[in-house]
């Protein structure tokens, strides 16, 4: 006998449960297909998860129900996808069908009631009911009439005329029968179907592509490959051949060429009929990326992105199971795309916390990367000039494999970077937020029209408006943060909730007037450095500007076509920026960088500034790079500043060791939310308790877990709602996740976890 686990109503979050359902001779039922199934006496579609011939021991013995009916047109899910979605709710404690709904996205969508007649137009009774009720059969037949033969039950009320009441009156007399029915974001009369084989004669012959000569943006052809890019390239082609799971990483300095390996690789893949997946950090860095393989891959390639309309998505998703699409591109989410053939994932700057999801289910891209390349028996590339600790490490260990490119091409150098102590321009009298250092270099700039970037950490950073005599701060109404002054409009702006207020004349703690505006917001540098340079074009590049894409890409454009002198702009402009003439980089404060709660600050300090540096002299012009702060001698700005990934690390590993952070342990961070903190705190012990009774059971003096708190968050109340957490440590993460699951799945069925908000996050990436 064979049994179908089933999720039922995928869309609905309550009812993360599997429901096992006889499978009918009758029926040729595969996991992944959507089915109907009886619940409570209603019929809902769900998705069969497994097949399976033994009942789990609770249900043996018990009458199981059959599946009803397979839902035809309904898209199979792959299999390897499903067996990701199990996976991802595993590994970071989340719903199966939160899981499901991440991986599968054309599921978004949701239930509705649909009303179905059982009898059939040519019925007696239904005859009769034309003669005796034709009120009643005018409702039957627009169902009729239906394409589907079936209506949505709200059109239903509008075309029949019928009340709710009268609907129930009708199902219960055996008449109608109400179902629920999931409704995708598939636009109607297209079908999508399961993945298909890939045909490589559609694809024409590689050699093709590769002999024609390509040339890239600025109208060049594109270059011979330099010797550290061939022996790189070699490398990983000698692993995708061996064709078992491997993850490399490429540790290549700023500048060293990593897209023309990406490129390589990635026709190499594509050239033995399979298919690759190319990860970018962010959205707005895939567009010059795809510029690059746009011209080669044409319709073979495809950009993914959240912003892509669900139609547009789930054609994407068509052509990419239908094999049409060879490469995808795109940011975190498009590491699902579902591609047959997949050989090769590679993470772009691999480093970078946008790989994280900060939504539940709290997956990291490069995690999922590898779960799909062990299916595949692929590769995952890791690029990076400045890995991750956890990755660099596992590349020492031997545990991944490792690869680097320690030049940039042509011999152009790394630029000299300078360290400027604050502290002593102020003793020298310069109140000024630019060192004289920097001010004479960007001087230089403008005569030789040659462009400089100017970085500051992010939005309006450290702007808080503060009392002088008191030292008041004012902080959002609803969240434990301090407001942000923008001069533009003149308010004061929460970051986390986007509330508004106009800043106060005097404090409104002790009265006094000197209430001042702190900080240097990127519009207080562009104001400031306009006003030592008039002529100066300046261009200012964060959130408030590029609140859309088209915004960005108009400012970077500009900025490309050299039409400006100056870009002022956040960490956004730290990533992959490639413009040939930039010759100076400023950092104006590297110490906010430094000075968050995070065990993360100084390795997340080092890439920023290695990366902001990397913008320099990255053509035929060389460049340098002025770096700003009060702690000169902090090991972060230090290192960076010799460009010596290698030491850094060391000295970070040893630092992490000492205080037993990751990678030393893992940690689980949980957050519980809610509007009144009793409740929080109600419910963040009664988790710690059940938490605690697991550990008890299992205790194993070497392999201690550790629980923190609860204790409340450093954000301690966002958007009204009151933040606790609880952190729990320990060295084996499949050990944490078991204390978890069992702890969670206690917690669940007690009181004081209705209501409350529960947030999981496996190895977040701060703990703050
Ligand atoms: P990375 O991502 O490693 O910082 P890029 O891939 O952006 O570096 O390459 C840096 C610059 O070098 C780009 O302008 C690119 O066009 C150029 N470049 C890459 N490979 C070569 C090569 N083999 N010969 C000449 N120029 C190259
Ligand atoms: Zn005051
Ligand atoms: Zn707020």
């Amino acid at each position: 006998m064979q049994y179908a686990e089933v999720l039922v109503d995928v869309a609905n979050r309550r009812l993360d449960q599997l429901f096992y359902y006889q499978i009918p001779a009758t029926l040729n039922v595969k996991a992944g297909m959507r089915v109907l199934v009886l619940l409570h006496y209603r019929q809902v579609q769900g998705i069969v998860l497994r097949i399976t011939e033994v009942l789990p021991e609770n249900l043996k013995g018990h009458n199981v129900k059959n599946l009803l009916s397979v839902v035809e047109d309904a898209t199979v899910i792959p299999e390897d996808l499903l067996d990701l979605a199990l996976w991802m709710a595993e590994t970071t404690i989340s719903p199966i069908a939160q899981s499901l709904h991440t991986v599968w996205p054309l599921m978004k969508g949701k239930v509705e009631d649909w009303v179905v007649p059982i009898a059939s137009k040519e019925d007696e009774d239904v005859q009769t009911i034309k003669l005796l009720d034709p009120e009643i059969y005018q409702g039957f037949a627009a169902l009729f009439r239906a394409r589907q033969k079936s209506l949505p039950l709200k059109l239903f009320l509008k075309r029949s005329g019928f009340t709710l009441e009268k609907v129930e009156d009708l199902t219960k007399q055996g008449w109608l029968r109400i179902e629920s029915r999931f409704t995708s974001g598939v636009p109607s009369g297209r079908k999508l179907s399961s993945s298909k084989q890939m045909d490589n004669t559609e694809f024409s012959s590689s050699k093709e592509y590769l002999n024609k000569s390509i040339v890239d943006e600025h109208g060049r052809q594109r270059p011979p490959l330099t010797e550290e890019q061939v022996k790189v390239c070699q490398e990983i082609k000698k692993a995708l051949a061996n064709k078992v799971h491997k993850t490399i990483l490429l540790h290549g300095v700023t500048g060293s060429g990593k897209t023309e390996v990406y490129h390589k690789v990635i026709t190499e893949v594509i050239d033995q009929g399979n298919t690759a997946i190319l990860l970018v950090p962010e959205i707005s860095l895939t567009s010059q990326m795809s510029y690059f393989f746009q011209q080669e891959f044409g319709e073979h390639m495809i950009l993914l992105h959240s912003s892509l309309k669900s139609s547009a998505k789930a054609k994407a998703w068509q052509d990419i199971l239908d094999g049409k699409i060879k490469l995808v591109i795109g940011a975190r989410s498009a590491v699902f795309a579902p591609l047959p053939n997949l050989k090769l994932i590679i993470l772009d700057e691999e480093h970078e916390g946008a790989y994280k999801q900060d939504e539940n289910p709290k997956y990291h891209a490069r995690d999922v990367a590898r779960r799909r390349m062990e299916q595949f028996q692929g590769i995952v590339l890791l690029g990076s000039a400045t890995p991750s600790l956890e990755t660099y490490a596992a590349a020492q260990s031997g545990k991944i494999g490792f690869t680097k490119m320690e030049h940039r091409v042509a011999h152009r150098p790394l630029p000299p970077v300078e360290i400027v102590d604050m502290r002593e321009e102020m003793m020298k009298g310069n109140r000024s937020m630019f060192s004289m250092a920097l001010q004479s270099r960007l001087r230089l700039r403008l005569e030789q029209k040659e462009q400089s970037m100017l970085f500051l950490n992010r939005r309006g950073y450290s702007t808080f408006v503060n009392c002088r005599e008191c030292g008041y701060v004012v902080r959002c109404p609803s969240c434990d943060v301090a407001l942000t002054y923008h001069s533009q409009g003149q308010v004061m702006r929460c970051h986390y909730c986007n509330h508004e207020e106009v800043p106060p004349h005097s404090c409104p703690e002790c009265g006094s007037r000197y209430i001042r505006f702190f900080g240097q917001g990127t519009q207080r540098v562009e104001e400031e450095l306009q006003g030592l340079f008039p002529k100066a074009k300046i261009l200012r590049l964060d959130w408030d500007t590029t609140r859309s894409q088209e915004g960005y890409q108009q400012i970077l454009s500009v900025f490309r076509k050299q039409e400006a002198d100056i870009l002022v702009g956040t960490q956004m402009m730290a990533k992959g920026l490639d413009f040939p003439n930039v010759t100076l980089v400023g950092v104006i404060a590297a110490d906010q960088l430094l000075n968050m709660p995070d065990f993360r600050a100084r390795e997340r300090a080092f890439q920023l500034l290695t990366q902001v540096a990397g913008r320099a002299g990255r053509s035929d012009k060389p460049g340098e790079v002025i770096i700003q702060t009060y702690t000169p001698e902090d090991r972060s700005i230090v290192l960076a500043s010799h460009h010596d990934y290698p030491r850094f690390f060391w000295e970070e590993i040893k630092y992490r060791k000492e205080r037993l952070y990751p990678p030393y342990t893992h940690v689980i961070r949980v957050l519980l939310l809610h509007e009144k903190e009793e409740r929080v705190i109600r419910a963040a012990q009664s988790l710690a308790g059940y938490l605690q009774i697991g550990i008890d059971k299992s205790e194993e003096a070497n392999d201690k877990v550790t629980i923190l708190g609860p204790a409340p968050a450093v954000l301690s109340r966002i958007k009204d709602k009151f933040r606790w957490q609880l952190v729990v440590k320990g060295k084996r993460l499949d050990k944490l996740r078991a204390f978890l699951h069992q702890g969670v799945q206690k917690y669940a069925l007690d009181s004081s976890s209705q209501g409350v908000q529960l947030n999981i996050e496996v190895d977040p990436l701060s703990v703050g």
